[in-house]
């Protein structure tokens, strides 16, 4: 059982009705060499949360320089690097090279198409963070592709509890970086015995533990687990003895179906096999770049289905 909720029991296996609490499922990325990469989203019970569509956790690991992704394409999403610990280069098909550190944010909306590499670098810490995506709605998600990088976000310090908002508006919060749907993704480190998370009731969220083992409603949320709050609720309740680190990933219901297949967000079976297409046979409509990784990644083989949207 992967799942389990206030009521002990999944009521739908489609979605998530209920408060709940997801497993992780470990992914092995080849190209994240010796990486353990905890996978929260997709989950055979929640397809998404607001428009989050893809939640990826790593680390924390001291392989610093382990963690290379080579050139791949993206589609229809937004992908937001976000780091706890450690350093990574960013390079994409516009010319970006851009390095973050944590705390900061790259921000790249791959609209009808993009192609970027990560590579961890070397650092003196440890390697530790998530790689999320956000889903692009319909009426924006051809537009053409772009990159932002943020160095400061806004951050508060308020009764122990310390917020920074990376992407979307907190209490007060907001942050400058582009988005495309009402949602909100933050982090929180908290070292007070009990916190009250207020929550938009038009929103649901995912609480994705990165930190020590807490309570969330009065349930255990261990580390790399991810508590599913639906729309409705004003607030959650936050409880332990010990730290707390934990990101706050929320949205309204994104409203559309989505069709998801390796790196692309689409909507139809068509689509998904021309964006395939344009990435393995090198079409310059996603150009070409440079890094230290010299790593293309192709497309893999289609399933021999039509890929319906869901
Ligand atoms: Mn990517």
């Amino acid at each position: 059982m992967s799942i389990r909720t206030d009521k002990d029991e999944v009521k739908n296996e489609e979605s998530c009705a209920g408060f709940s609490i997801l497993q992780p499922r470990v992914v092995k990325l080849t190209t994240r060499t010796e990486v353990d990469v905890r996978r929260t989203l997709p989950h055979k019970n929640l397809r998404m949360i607001g428009a989050w569509c893809f939640v990826d956790h790593y680390g924390p690991t001291n392989q610093v320089t382990g963690m290379t992704i080579g050139a791949h394409p993206h589609m229809g999403l937004q992908t937001v690097t976000w780091l706890f610990d450690g350093r990574i280069m960013h390079n994409d098909s516009l010319g970006t090279h851009q390095e973050i550190n944590p705390a900061q944010l790259n921000l790249m909306t791959a609209g009808r198409g993009i192609a970027h590499s990560e590579q961890s670098l070397e650092s003196k810490s440890i390697m530790h963070g998530v790689q999320l995506w956000i889903a692009l709605p319909d009426e924006t998600r051809n537009q053409a592709p772009f990159f932002e990088h943020f160095s400061e976000l806004p951050t508060q310090n308020l009764d122990g509890v310390n917020t920074r908002v990376f992407v979307g508006q907190y209490q007060g919060l907001k942050s400058s970086a582009k988005i495309f749907s009402e949602m909100v993704g933050a982090e929180f480190k908290t070292s007070n015995n009990s916190t009250k998370l207020e929550l938009d009731v038009e929103f649901e969220y995912g609480v994705l533990n990165v930190g020590k083992s807490f309570e969330i409603n009065n349930q255990i949320l261990e580390f790399g687990e991810l508590a599913y709050i639906p729309t409705g609720n004003k607030q959650a309740a936050i409880s332990s003895s010990q730290d707390k680190h934990f990101l706050l990933l929320g949205g309204k219901p994104f409203g559309e179906k989505i069709l998801m297949w390796w790196n692309f967000v689409g909507r139809t079976h068509e689509e998904i096999v021309a964006a395939r297409e344009l990435w393995n046979s090198h079409d310059q409509g996603i150009p070409d770049f440079d890094d230290e990784i010299k790593v293309r990644i192709p497309a893999p083989e289609l399933p021999n289905l039509r890929l319906n949207p869901r």
